[in-house]
């Protein structure tokens, strides 16, 4: 995975679900609301609690 770009990277799997997708952006601001979105679709979870959202932005800033 290339990081050197200074983008951002989520990957699905740091937050525990079985699944390969993958999100690279410039801030958590921007990369929050299609995670979100990607999380209601693909996963179920309409409700994206407070707790969630920290565990999402703390794998975020692991990937750089
Ligand atoms: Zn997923």
């Amino acid at each position: 995975m290339e990081q050197s770009n200074g983008k951002k990277h989520f990957h699905c799997k740091d937050v525990g679900y079985a699944c390969d997708w993958q999100l690279e952006g410039d801030s958590e601001e921007e990369m929050l609301p299609v995670i979100e979105q990607h999380a209601a679709e693909v996963h179920n979870l309409t409700h994206f609690k407070e707790e969630a959202v920290e565990h999402v932005k703390e794998a975020i800033r692991r990937n750089g």
